[in-house]
């Protein structure tokens, strides 16, 4: 996906063909503005391939980059299933009117009440990652005489290319069953021998914000490899072979990842070589992208305010969010783009910073960002906010928590409310 920054005759940045200075007038700043369109796009290009391919498969987003009722709604119309982490992403997919067939579920410690969750819903999959649930699970089944299928997190050894906080492909990751210590074929021995937990698959997840096929075409190898090993040793057959997610966004102008289509045909290619060598049926291949999915889609819109010259050092420009609505740069130093709304393709004059307005020195949005002339009151527009933008809010300082639309043809919805003072105190109670 390219990063196509749209104007309307007035040289306004557009969102879905909405005039950005017309939406920060209706719904204020900080404002997450998403282009519905671009979601859209996505979730085809991933699907075309498979289809193109003629190969069984599901796409999964991941609902942890942005977990929203209207995101929800908008992928379960488009055919996409999701996957939850917790009870409250399980609890909001549901409500969000998302088929609980289509609902997989993740997370290296799942408490016995979120699972209980989710054998009362039948989710479509519980992704196992260790021993403990196995015990957890097999308790719930059985007190409530149900069934549930279930498919196996392994860590198959490959390390992706990316920030160190953001692998988890390696077999000293927190998540999932390592396989050279044989603990992955032991859990699938226990999942077998169960007969309440139908077994369908085995998930690997490599990493995030990857930007080469590299790691997918090792992984797929590894986990074919281990398929037939469990298939020959176990007689193992699985429906499903899920590969996880990580395909990486473009934030800055110096990001060139590979397109969504480009993995997932490699992916393919190597599954079905793979597979075939090893004279095994073609199980259905699941992707479960989060980022992709959304993360080029949004646009954050902030008012700038206040600016500070540091003699020969630099020029501190401040907008009226940061790290509460966007923490990703504090946390793993990710890099962004800026512009103004009232003209993106303005000729740069200077170098700032743009920092947020809450109490951390850590609370810078963009370094060495080059731009026009500013004045407080000027919409700054960073894009590619999408994916772990909303999700990781928070309301420190007490800055309510921004509003999020939804832009499409020249509309925009309004999909999350702004936070109120009021909303902030909701769960308080009061000494007197
Ligand atoms: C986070 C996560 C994803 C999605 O990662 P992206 O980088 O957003 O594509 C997919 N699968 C699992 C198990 C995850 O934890």
């Amino acid at each position: 996906m390219t990063q196509t920054i749209s104007t309307n005759s007035q040289g306004h940045l557009t969102i879905g063909g909405v005039d950005t200075l017309e939406l920060v007038k209706e719904f204020g700043t900080p404002l997450i503005a998403y282009d519905v369109k671009q979601i859209k796009q996505q979730i085809a290009a991933f699907k075309e391939v498979f289809i193109k391919e003629n190969v069984s498969y599901r796409v999964t987003y991941a609902s942890k980059a942005f977990s929203a009722l209207a995101m929800y709604q908008l992928i379960a119309a488009n055919g996409v299933g999701c996957d939850v982490v917790s009870g409250g992403e399980l609890y909001a997919a549901l409500q969000g009117s998302m088929a609980p067939e289509m609902i997989e579920f993740h997370g290296n410690n799942k408490l016995p009440a979120e699972l209980e969750m989710a054998v009362d819903a039948q989710i479509g999959c519980i992704v196992i990652d260790n021993f403990q649930e196995i015990e957890f699970l097999d308790e719930i089944l059985t007190r409530k005489q149900q069934t549930i299928k279930v498919a196996l997190r392994i860590t198959p050894g490959v390390e992706a290319e990316t920030h160190e906080y953001i692998t988890t492909g390696q077999s000293d990751s927190k998540f999932g069953f390592d396989v050279l210590s044989g603990q992955a074929k032991k859990a699938l021995e226990q999942l077998l021998a169960n007969p309440r937990m139908q077994v369908c698959g085995i998930h690997c997840h490599i990493g995030s914000q990857i930007f080469a096929v590299d790691g997918f075409i090792m992984a797929a190898k590894e986990m074919v490899r281990i398929l037939k090993q469990w298939h020959d040793e176990l007689g193992f057959e699985a429906q499903i072979l899920n590969l996880g997610g990580g395909f990486g966004i473009r934030y800055t102008k110096e990001d060139q990842p590979l397109p969504a289509q480009d993995f997932v045909k490699e992916i393919i290619r190597v599954v079905k070589q793979e597979i075939t060598q090893a004279n095994l049926n073609l199980p259905e291949i699941w992707i479960e992208p989060g980022r992709a999915l959304v993360g080029q889609a949004a646009t954050t819109l902030y008012t700038i305010g206040s600016s500070k010259e540091v003699a020969d050092v630099c020029h501190f420009i401040a907008v009226d969010g940061g790290m509460g609505d966007n923490i990703r740069p504090a946390l793993y130093q990710a890099k962004y783009d800026a512009f103004l709304a009232k003209d993106p393709l303005a000729k740069p004059t200077q170098v700032a910073t743009i920092v947020g307005k809450y109490c951390e020195s850590g609370d810078v949005l963009v370094k060495n960002c080059e731009l026009p002339d500013t004045k407080p009151g000027d919409i700054l527009a960073i894009p590619s906010t999408g994916a772990y933008g909303y999700t990781m809010a928070s309301n420190y300082n007490r800055n309510p928590r921004p509003a999020v639309v939804f832009c499409e043809d020249g509309q925009a919805k309004l999909v999350i409310r702004r936070e109120t003072y009021q909303d902030m105190l909701a769960y308080e109670l009061s000494l007197r």
